[in-house]
């Protein structure tokens, strides 16, 4: 008893901490603002349109060229609200 969370602590200190999505860094920073996703493609970020980040975020974002790249968790809550529109089913 007592054993695993010392383990825990210890792990942190040394900051040896792999398994924590927090020490996964990306290039590309999430578009949306105050979003601390990584947006690039090998970690499942998209790019969407100005015109659909708007809809989302209104002006919560960050465009490059008329494109946004988010994270694939925003992605996920875009796509979630826009399933309506979606008719690539
Ligand atoms: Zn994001």
């Amino acid at each position: 008893m007592g054993f695993k969370a010392r383990d825990r602590a210890r792990r942190k200190e040394s900051g040896d901490d792999k398994a924590s999505t927090k020490a996964k860094e990306g290039i590309e920073a999430c578009g949306v603002n105050g979003c601390e996703g990584w947006s690039d493609a090998s970690m499942g970020g998209r790019s969407i349109s100005v015109n659909d980040a708007e809809d989302m975020w209104g002006k919560g974002y960050t465009a490059r060229k008329n494109r946004v790249r988010i994270c694939k968790s925003c992605y996920r809550s875009w796509k979630k609200s826009n399933k309506q529109d979606d008719h690539h089913y």
